[in-house]
């Protein structure tokens, strides 16, 4: 089968990770999730300054003390951080929220979209998901998805997960914390989220995981047909 890239785009707790995986499984595609990115440099600071993440707001201090050449890529995909495989650090509540701040700083958006555009260059057949994969890094991609579910249902999929990974956690917190970091990422001035005009809308407010990975698939594989 013929490779072709894809972006998928959209807000957080979407999907868009789970869904890329299975994907990525399916036609042979290799995943990179271009928000472990930002999650790796709010890491970096939480490791290093004993967990004052507060250091973060500083755009100076961040310029000052982070350098893009601290990550790598592992053969499957996977974030290194100083060589080290952090993956499963990446995942809490505050280190979403200052990856989301991070990726506010020019310069340092800048840093990660050339490194990915670099492994693009190099790699072709790849599944990239974030917030600018669509319309910055994957500009060229074979397809593009902009995949959206409304906040609530969002922050009921979340209460979900976290129920049975057996933390307790509030609704209403939830689609609070949903909305801030949705404001945060499509109001910012540097690569907001925004669906492309080239993007394929897929709504998947109301549709199962098996609905939108056929749709998915079903986009792929006309693109694959089509080449
Ligand atoms: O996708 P995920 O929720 O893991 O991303 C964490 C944060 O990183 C997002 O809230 C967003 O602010 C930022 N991000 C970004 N551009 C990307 C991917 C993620 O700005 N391509």
């Amino acid at each position: 089968m013929k490779k072709i890239n894809i972006a998928i785009d959209g807000p957080s707790g979407v999907g868009k990770s789970t869904i890329s995986n299975f994907i990525s499984k399916k036609y042979g595609l290799k995943f990179i999730n271009t928000g472990s990115f930002y999650r790796a440099v709010a890491y970096y600071f939480y490791e290093k300054y004993n967990k004052n993440l507060e250091l973060i707001a500083n755009e100076q201090f961040v310029l000052d003390n982070w350098k893009i050449e601290y990550i790598s890529l592992d053969e499957n995909g996977n974030v290194l951080l100083q060589n080290k495989n952090v993956s499963d650090k990446l995942r809490m509540d505050e280190i979403s929220w200052w990856a989301s701040y991070v990726s506010k700083y020019k310069i340092i958006r800048k840093q990660i979209v050339d490194f990915l555009q670099a492994y693009a260059a190099k790699n072709k057949g790849i599944i990239m998901d974030g917030r600018d994969t669509t319309s910055v890094v994957l500009k060229d991609a074979e397809l593009k998805i902009f995949l959206w579910a409304s906040p609530e249902i969002r922050a009921k999929r979340r209460l979900k997960q976290n129920k049975e990974l057996g933390y307790s956690s509030d609704y209403e917190q939830l689609l609070n914390e949903i909305k801030k970091r949705d404001f945060q990422d499509m109001n910012r001035e540097h690569d907001p989220l925004y669906k492309t005009e080239d993007s394929v809308l897929i709504d998947s407010t109301d549709l199962t995981f098996e609905q939108v990975t056929e749709k998915v698939s079903s986009l792929i594989d006309e693109r694959v047909k089509d080449e």
